[in-house]
């Protein structure tokens, strides 16, 4: 794929994959808006990138926030070729019965309504042109119960049925809507996680995650022809094979 003048909206750009994620596509030539809340850490990143970039705050728990940003950046270049849902969070990371329901609510909010937004936000634009790629940052959480993890577990696998459900409506309208399983990662969630000592994950030392340029170059290549037989799964790059595929080993 030629990303020369093409449109990529990554939510979450702040910190961790998706700011790699911006840096990577605007590397291969495309234009990135960059959504997230942080608007000091979206403007450093969008000035270290240059006019490649916009930066947009945005609450992706909010759809009127979403559907702004996504009309900002099809006002300044015209189109959508790629959404990345990338924005996610980990807390609250509490046993059930002593998770508070607010906030267990707002992580609900925030990783399964937040990728429901983008999707629905970015719709038009895609089918308008019958052509576009969705992909939904997931996790091996989305497939397995984690002591503590209640909501990201249960958030993350209604993320992954977002992925089946939308692939199964649009294909056909030529739109690519795919998941990744990043492995883990040595971001800032893994910082939380490791400060919350709750379950396996926790013990695992910083060496044992993958740098965030993997994912960031896992989902440029997403948006090539080569991952056209993944449409509608989910890939993990736990998987050596992949990882020959994008290039990493
Ligand atoms: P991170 O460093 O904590 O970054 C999370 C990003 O999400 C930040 O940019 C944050 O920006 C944004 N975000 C959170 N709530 C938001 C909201 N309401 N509206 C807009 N943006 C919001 O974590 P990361 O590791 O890069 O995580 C990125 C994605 O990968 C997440 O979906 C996560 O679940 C997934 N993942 C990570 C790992 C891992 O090991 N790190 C493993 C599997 C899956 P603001 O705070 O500025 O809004």
């Amino acid at each position: 794929m030629d990303f020369n003048d093409k449109t990529v909206i990554i939510t979450g750009a702040s910190r961790g994959i998706g700011a790699s994620a911006a840096r990577i596509f605007a590397e291969a030539g495309a234009n990135v808006a960059l959504l997230a809340r942080d608007q000091a850490a979206l403007a450093a990143l969008a000035a270290e990138i240059g006019d490649a970039a916009l930066p947009l705050q945005c609450d992706v728990g909010d759809y009127q926030s979403v559907s702004a940003a996504v009309s900002k950046a099809v006002d300044k270049w015209g189109r959508v070729d790629v959404l990345i849902n990338n924005a996610g969070m980990i807390d609250p990371i509490a046993r059930l019965e002593n998770a508070d329901p607010a906030d267990w609510a707002q992580l609900i909010n925030v990783n399964i309504n937040g990728v429901f937004n983008g999707m629905h936000a970015v719709l038009p634009h895609m089918k308008a042109v019958n052509a576009g790629t969705i992909i939904t940052v997931s996790s091996g959480a989305a497939h397995r119960p984690l002591e503590g993890w209640s909501a990201y577990c249960t958030s993350k696998a209604g993320a992954a049925m977002l992925t089946r459900a939308l692939d199964l409506e649009e294909r056909a309208s030529g739109l690519r809507i795919m998941g990744l399983s990043p492995g883990t990662v040595a971001t800032q969630m893994q910082r939380d996680i490791k400060a919350s000592g709750i379950n396996p994950v926790s013990d695992l030392d910083w060496e044992d995650h993958v740098p965030p340029e993997w994912p960031a170059r896992t989902l440029l290549w997403m948006c090539t022809q080569d991952a056209d037989e993944f449409l509608g799964t989910e890939i993990s790059l736990r998987e050596e094979t992949i990882r020959h595929r994008v290039g990493l080993l």
